[in-house]
């Protein structure tokens, strides 16, 4: 398969999800795929403008042709290096003294 037949599959695809998930986000109508159209397409971003076939509104959706956790490092994310003895052993000193809750300890204060 060349390409740009591959894109024009990758365009009918993200019309289609437009079309069937989304909808004017004034009125509510659904968006038929004339309504839709890409305006640019860059590596494996597009960017595609819906307008309401009632009321004109138009609305801006940026996709991607890949999930985005594709494009960290490594297969499932950034690699790093497998929690040692010693981590478990700071963690453990850690969360000893650490009186807050999840929330503390993931917005880091
Ligand atoms: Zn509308």
């Amino acid at each position: 398969m060349r390409a740009d037949e591959s894109s024009a599959d990758t365009a009918i695809d993200l019309i289609g999800f437009v079309t069937r998930h989304l909808a004017c986000a004034q009125c509510h109508s659904a968006y038929a795929p004339p309504d839709v159209q890409v305006t640019q397409h860059e590596h494996d971003e597009w960017s595609l403008v819906a307008t309401c076939p009632s009321c004109s509104a138009q609305r801006v959706i940026t996709a991607y042709d890949e999930p985005p956790y594709r494009r960290l490092d490594g297969p499932h994310g950034p690699s790093l290096p497998p929690l040692s003895a010693r981590d478990m052993i700071e963690w453990r000193a850690f969360l000893k003294q650490f009186g807050g809750d999840m929330i503390d300890l993931l917005a880091g204060s």
